[in-house]
């Protein structure tokens, strides 16, 4: 079943069904912007150049081949979409129709009503075509949500409604906030990919609700899940047990329900390793310097000391997590070669003069976090060899990235440990290895459009 936003322009059926299809795993399709890619014209020019009964017909055919495709996906319509029945029909019998109930105020105060949106050039016209269309989408919708609360809460409020009529089975990815993720569409693309019927979605799940959530888990009511901030270390303790590698860095992004029992298994460290050694790199023999010291920090840290890296220099904003972490990886690997000091701009330039691999291990330069590095000066430390590796995956290219790129320096952003990651632990959902080189450009193609520049 497809599901079918419908309501007025304006009422936020692209943006809320955008991001409801990439938290869901699905395709989605805004029929305005199909059939503005078809005429290679705007919406409202085809309205000024060709009148609005050539439009009907352009969006009755949109209508007809989104209705019919037999890949289950998320379609955004246009207002005016309900306006002949045969539309209602086709999409009625496709999917299951959201009326998002925006109230015109908001719509007036959001809306710019800059002459390219067709019917409407001001506040009282849109009062009038509301008033008009309100008893089309009463009467098409087998479900109305107000959106009158903010973005997230109608999101929340969408997923809740799908989830009610196809309650989530098979796995999720669960964290708090979660609107971000790129796992659906990952898991999903490689399901797909092996012909393997299991469902894959997002779950938002605040701090306190964790032990419910791993009850539910344990009852059978997911087969896994993967974890994410801010649960990676918050739920070891709810397992019934635990692969070493993640006791030892304390984190755990998948677990698996096998007969009642929650194991958990870390597999975002190996998924940076394979990452690295797809790009001809490892940590053996590597001197590698890391900033940052919080969860990834320390799965990059331990599997580096195991692996058997000639040197580890560890330097966070708070040297004494730095100290933590390193005192961690010499307890599990006593020979590991382990330094750890405060993160400035000299003592990374001073360790960066040696280094083989830099690893960021911090958000700076993400783009939802609202710093970066102040000074990059260390960049120019780092010997010609060395590869930059940014955890970071939006931006593709963080201004780290690209300082080390100006240098004909070797880098990696993080989308290829993310896509790792997420294969290695399908290996685990599903018990049996997996062909990762045949699987990474399928995976790779399914988030490509998600990133932003
Ligand atoms: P975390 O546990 O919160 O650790 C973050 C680390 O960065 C801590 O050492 C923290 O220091 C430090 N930090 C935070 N803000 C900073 C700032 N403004 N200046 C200097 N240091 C700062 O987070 P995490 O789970 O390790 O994630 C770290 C990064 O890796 C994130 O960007 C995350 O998205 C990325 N990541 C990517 C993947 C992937 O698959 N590509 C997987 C996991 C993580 P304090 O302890 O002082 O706060």
């Amino acid at each position: 079943m497809h599901i079918v936003l419908i309501g007025l322009s304006g009422s936020g059926k692209s943006s809320l069904g955008r991001r409801a299809a990439q938290m869901l795993g699905l395709p989605f399709a805004d029929l305005d912007e199909r059939i503005e890619q078809e005429a290679g014209l705007r919406v409202r020019e085809i309205f000024d150049r060709y009148g609005e009964a050539d439009f009907r017909e352009r969006e009755a055919r949109a209508v007809r081949a989104a209705s019919s495709s037999p890949i289950s996906g998320v379609i955004a319509t246009g207002g005016g979409a309900v306006l002949r029945p045969e539309n209602v029909r086709l999409l009625r019998e496709a999917g299951f129709l959201v009326f998002l109930d925006r109230p015109v105020a908001h719509i007036a105060r959001h809306v710019a009503y800059d002459g390219s949106r067709p019917l409407v050039s001001g506040a009282r016209d849109l009062e009038a075509l509301a008033a008009r269309r309100r008893p089309l989408y009463e009467a098409a919708a087998h479900a109305t949500l107000r959106n009158d609360a903010g973005f997230d809460e109608a999101l929340a409020a969408l997923l809740a409604l799908v989830r009610t009529r196809n309650p989530p089975g098979g796995y999720a990815v669960v964290g708090d906030p979660i609107a971000h993720t790129l796992s659906p569409l990952l898991h999903r693309a490689v399901f797909g990919a092996l012909g393997v019927a299991e469902d894959y979605t997002a779950l938002q799940v605040p701090r306190g609700a964790l032990a419910d959530f791993t009850s539910g888990l344990r009852a059978g009511k997911l087969k896994g899940c993967n974890v994410t901030i801010p649960h990676k270390r918050d739920i070891l303790p709810l397992l019934d047990e635990a692969e070493e590698e993640a006791r030892l860095c304390g984190a755990v992004n998948t677990v698996v329900a096998r007969g009642g029992r929650l194991c958990g298994y870390n597999t975002d460290m190996e998924g940076l390793l394979t990452a690295l050694r797809a790009a001809g790199r490892g940590y053996r023999g590597a001197a590698v310097l890391l900033l940052g010291a919080g969860g990834a920090a320390g799965g990059v840290a331990l599997k580096a000391a195991r692996e058997g890296a000639r040197g580890i220099v560890i330097l966070a904003r708070r040297p004494q997590r730095a100290e933590a972490l390193a005192a961690a990886v010499r307890a599990a690997a006593p020979a590991a070669p382990v330094r750890a000091g405060a993160l400035t701009p000299e003592t990374v330039a001073a360790a960066a003069r040696t280094a083989d691999l830099l690893v960021n291990a911090t958000p700076l330069g993400m783009c939802s976090a609202a710093a970066d590095f102040d000074d990059l000066s260390f960049v120019d430390a780092l010997p010609p060899r060395a590869l930059v590796c940014d955890l970071v995956y939006n931006p593709p290219r963080t201004r780290l990235l690209r300082a080390a790129e100006a240098r004909g320096l070797a880098v990696q952003n993080g989308l290829d440990m993310l896509i790792y990651q997420a294969l290695l632990a399908d290996e685990l959902f599903l018990g049996r290895a997996l062909d990762k080189a045949a699987l990474y450009p399928i995976a790779r193609r399914a988030v490509a459009d998600m990133q932003s520049p």
